[in-house]
């Protein structure tokens, strides 16, 4: 049984105010929900305030980013622990726009993938995602495959099984264009074939893979059928409460 996950990454966007009373209202909203996990991603400033709201409720904390070193001279990096200490829980690891404007690769991914496992009680949210030309010169499966070997290299199974992935075809990310429950399905079984690969079946079997990309109530319902998609990580239908909320309502424990 995966427990579906419905993550909002609301990336650059909600002072600690505006995020405090969104998750004042979502708290209300969501109180009677126990068959979801719901995260929410706010900015780093916003994170200790939102903490002190959704404490004791259903609602998880997750950051966006963290660094793969414990602490030091690494200007405006943020620690696995520090994050911890504000009340995480998640944290969003090579979310697209990081590999596209901030120089994330498949080798800093594994790094900070590597410090938040050591850092026990913070789960990753590993992105991965081909670009448009990726996927219209067939090369999907051959650049998921080597996010996932990259990102993971090293890991023993026990540790894979901690993580929570999310497929994010880069073309579908805020851009209105989502990915066909076919399309994102044949992706979502090819990744959980590549981790029962690396970490076997059993470790496979339980892992969640959440999808991303314009994801909404208008289209949430074909994707969220599939047999290996387990919730979404959802960016633009995340920052409207009704929408998510009505995201967090659809999905049911599989
Ligand atoms: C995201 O940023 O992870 C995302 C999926 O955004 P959107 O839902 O807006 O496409």
């Amino acid at each position: 049984m995966r427990k579906p996950i419905l993550a909002g990454n609301w990336k650059m966007n909600m002072t600690a105010a505006e995020a405090v009373e969104f998750v004042s209202s979502l708290k209300e909203k969501v109180k009677d929900v126990t068959e979801r996990e719901i995260v929410v991603c706010p900015v780093f400033t916003a994170l200790r305030p939102v903490a002190e709201v959704i404490k004791a409720s259903n609602i998880h904390l997750g950051a966006q980013n963290v660094h793969w070193e414990e602490s030091g001279a690494f200007t405006g990096e943020v620690s696995a622990e520090m994050l911890k200490d504000s009340g995480c829980e998640f944290v969003i690891i090579g979310h697209s726009e990081r590999r596209q404007y901030f120089g994330e690769t498949d080798q800093t991914v594994n790094g900070r993938v590597k410090k938040v496992l050591e850092a026990d009680g913070l789960t990753p949210i590993v992105c991965i995602g081909e670009k448009l030309e990726e996927r219209e010169n067939e090369l999907t499966f051959k650049v998921v495959e080597t996010q996932i070997r990259e990102g993971l290299k090293g890991l023993k199974p026990d540790d894979i099984k901690k993580l929570v992935i999310a497929y994010e075809p880069v073309w579908a990310i805020g851009t209105g264009r989502t990915a066909t429950p076919q399309q994102a399905e044949e992706v979502h079984a090819f990744i959980r074939g590549i981790l029962s690969q690396i970490a076997g079946e059993g470790v496979s079997d339980e892992i969640r893979i959440l999808y991303g990309g314009s994801m909404k109530p208008e289209n949430v319902s074909g994707l969220m059928e599939c047999e290996n998609i387990d919730g979404g990580l959802i960016g633009g239908a995340a920052l409207k409460l009704d929408s998510f909320v009505s995201l967090i309502n659809y999905c049911t424990m599989r």
